[in-house]
């Protein structure tokens, strides 16, 4: 299998490494959507959320803290979005789980927002009724 997060997160193939430990490698993202936008790749390949473990899910949001304390001290942004993309539908490119982690400047023109809809009565009942069905 020919991954390209697989050969970065390795070493591989070099990158703009700002963090590295035994599970993860913390690069910039090469097409950045802000100034200092990096991304967390673990190094074991997994597709998408569905797949990794657990307990790797949980260290991988612990190191998201753990960037975002530091960008804010050393790019003095003003906030930060996290975001995770499963699925081609959902915008994901790259499958290879990762999480984006993009510093946001006040007036920026990142477009990481959406257009708020509408919830109705039907669909909050009918979404509530399958999801909960679907947790249990
Ligand atoms: P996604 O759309 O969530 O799959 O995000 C994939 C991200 O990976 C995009 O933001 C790309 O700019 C970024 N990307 C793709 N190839 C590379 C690379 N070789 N080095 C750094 N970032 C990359
Ligand atoms: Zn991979």
């Amino acid at each position: 299998m020919d991954c390209i997060f697989c050969r970065i997160a390795a070493g591989e193939i070099p990158s703009a490494t700002l963090y590295e430990d035994e599970d993860f490698r913390v690069i910039l993202d090469l097409g950045p959507a802000t100034r200092g936008h990096a991304l967390i790749l673990p190094k074991a390949h997994y597709r998408n959320l569905l797949e990794i473990p657990e307990e790797l899910a949980g260290k991988a949001m612990i190191l998201a803290r753990k960037i975002v304390a530091a960008g804010k001290k050393a790019l003095h942004c003003d906030g930060y979005n996290v975001v995770q993309n499963n699925g081609a539908a959902a915008g994901q490119t790259v499958f290879h789980f990762h999480m984006h982690l993009i510093p946001r400047y006040e007036g920026d023109q990142a477009g990481v927002t959406w257009k708020p809809g509408t919830l109705t009565e039907e669909e909050k009942q009918e979404i509530t009724a399958c999801m909960t069905e679907a947790l249990r």
